[in-house]
């Protein structure tokens, strides 16, 4: 640590040494009103400086009793207290309000201080002021101008958040105090920075310019009741320091202004149209996804009669080759029908890769199924995390992978005679990934046919009542196009959990083929 350099000291004798005219010449020219007063406070001696302030010469208050100066508004209790420090040989300190000679009120910062003598008694009070009229005048124009500045961001329709570099709220107003309980979390700011913009901290405290931006929307998920869509918008502010170091430069810190606009009734609007689309295109991908599961297992079916026919025709070959050539050709000609039978599967739809919103996925996949899940009288528990970073990911064979788990939840509660019908849907946020839990208080898959679960044409259900068993298979093939993962556990009602996990830390753009937009 480098050494402080030590200040140089006089011996204090020297001071003493001064001739006695210089401190009365000191205390003469001072550019502070001084006056000094016997124990009752009458005037013996008063500087240059106090007639300027008050506007009495020396003559004029000599012998005249510092309440000479009161303006007779001064509350009693303040004199109270001053009277009581200065009997117990206190110095007092505080504002008065006095008149000068013409009549004219001011405020002054008075200072007094016992003078005490060898005996330990108060011989004489000195009393030094100062006129802070015109900065008390500044300081109520600042005042005043802070409360209106507060009553119009008060009344404004919209949040307001100033942040200072390291990310604390200087300054909100009382929508954005709101926004704690809608959000329910202790910086509604940070909540939604992280969700609009993730890299926020680190910009903000290094590159403050590269934080602005305008209209970037949060989706704000409550278990109960709607969605609520924000619309953030910051922008720079350069504020003065307030240190003392920065008195003599120019320091300059860096504010982050938030707007925060609730455009939910605008998005309710578009999300009822796109809602509505959104389940034709899914009834129509999911009958297409039928004849394709249908007619891949009809094919995988055929398959095994003709490799039995093909090992009989190698064995034929020997004993009969010519029975053998009938049979192969047999082969040959329905291997043929197979190949013209794959042609005709009906190819999945183009869906483009974009960020997508994983509670936002599921709120439709919700919507969609609510009249099943209404009529199978099934109790939805929706437990969002209120804002979610997006993945990136193909939202159509997202929402036929949630929309296939709810549909497995509600088959599976809706057999005869179950009682306890309960869907729990949660998403949360984890270590660099996002969790979603569907689980259900069905029967549940027992222990070991759990890892079957994912083998394709698995099933658990009634063949006959036409499930081929392909869902989780495919669910497991679109987690790991989106660089995730799907595990099935066993739910807290002993039903079936369905485990969906997606990393943030890994882009699954490349596997998924597609550039997000
Ligand atoms: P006061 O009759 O003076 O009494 C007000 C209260 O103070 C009462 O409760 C009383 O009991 C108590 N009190 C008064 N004198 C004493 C005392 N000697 N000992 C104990 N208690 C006492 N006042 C101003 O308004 N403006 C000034 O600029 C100002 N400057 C002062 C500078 C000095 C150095 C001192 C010592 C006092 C100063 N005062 C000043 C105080 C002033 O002397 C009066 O006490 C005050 O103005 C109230 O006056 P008053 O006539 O309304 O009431």
């Amino acid at each position: 640590m480098p050494a402080i350099p030590q200040a140089k000291v006089r011996p204090v004798q020297q001071a003493t040494e001064l001739p006695p005219e210089v401190y009365r010449q000191a205390v003469d020219q001072a550019d502070l009103a001084i006056s000094i007063t016997d124990p009752e406070a009458n005037i013996l001696f008063a500087n240059a400086a106090f007639a300027r302030v008050t506007g009495y010469s020396g003559e004029q208050v000599i012998g005249m009793n510092e309440s000479l100066l009161s303006n007779q508004t001064t509350p009693d209790e303040t004199y109270q207290t001053m009277w009581r420090e200065l009997t117990a040989q206190r110095p007092w300190s505080g504002k008065l309000l006095n008149r000068r000679q013409g009549g004219e009120p001011y405020l002054a910062e008075l200072t007094i201080s016992p003078v005490v003598d060898r005996r330990g008694e108060t011989t004489h009070f000195l009393g030094m002021q100062r006129d802070i009229t015109e900065l008390h005048r500044l300081e109520r124009v600042v005042l005043n101008q802070k409360k209106l500045i507060e009553a119009v961001v008060d009344a404004a329709p919209i949040a307001f958040a100033l942040l200072d570099q390291s990310g604390r709220v200087l300054l909100d107003n009382h929508e954005y105090k709101k926004l704690l309980t809608t959000l329910q979390v202790n910086e509604p700011a940070h909540t939604l920075l992280d969700g609009v913009a993730p890299n926020w901290r680190e910009t903000l405290a290094e590159q403050p310019a590269t934080c602005v931006f305008a209209n970037r929307e949060a989706r704000v998920d409550r278990g109960a009741g709607r969605a609520q869509w924000l619309s953030v918008t910051t922008s720079q502010i350069e504020m003065h320091s307030d240190c003392a170091d920065s008195y003599f430069c120019e320091g300059c810190q860096v504010g982050l202004l938030l707007v925060i606009a609730d455009v939910s009734s605008l998005r309710e609007e578009q999300e009822r149209a796109r809602t509505a689309a959104m389940q034709a295109v899914l009834a129509d991908e999911e009958r297409t996804a039928a004849m394709r599961e249908g007619l891949t297992a009809a094919i995988f079916r055929l398959e095994e009669p003709l490799n039995v026919m093909a090992s009989a025709a190698a064995v034929l070959q020997r004993r009969d080759p010519a029975s053998a050539g009938v049979l192969q050709q047999a082969l040959a000609a329905s291997r043929e029908h197979l190949e013209l039978l794959r042609q005709v599967i009906p190819q999945a739809p183009r869906d483009i890769v974009v960020p997508v919103n994983v509670n936002e996925i599921l709120r439709d996949v919700l919507e969609i199924c609510t009249p099943r899940l209404l009529g199978a009288g099934i109790v939805v528990d929706w437990r969002p995390t209120a804002t979610l970073p997006p993945v990136i990911g193909r939202p159509l064979q997202l929402r036929m992978l949630f929309k296939a788990l709810v549909d497995n939840a509600i088959e599976a509660m809706s057999c005869k005679g179950w009682r306890r019908r309960e869907l729990c849907l949660t998403s949360a946020l984890g270590d660099n990934c996002i969790v979603v839990t569907v689980s259900d208080s069905g029967p549940g898959i027992p222990a070991d046919e759990r890892h079957k679960a994912f083998e394709p044409f698995f099933t658990g259900k009634n063949r006959n009542a036409g499930h081929i068993g392909t869902g989780l298979s495919r669910a497991q093939q679109v987690m790991a196009d989106h660089a995730g993962i799907i595990d099935i556990e066993e739910s807290e009602s002993g039903g079936c959990a369905a485990i969906v996990e997606f990393r943030l830390d890994s882009d699954p753009t490349a596997r998924l083929g597609g550039d997000p937009n």
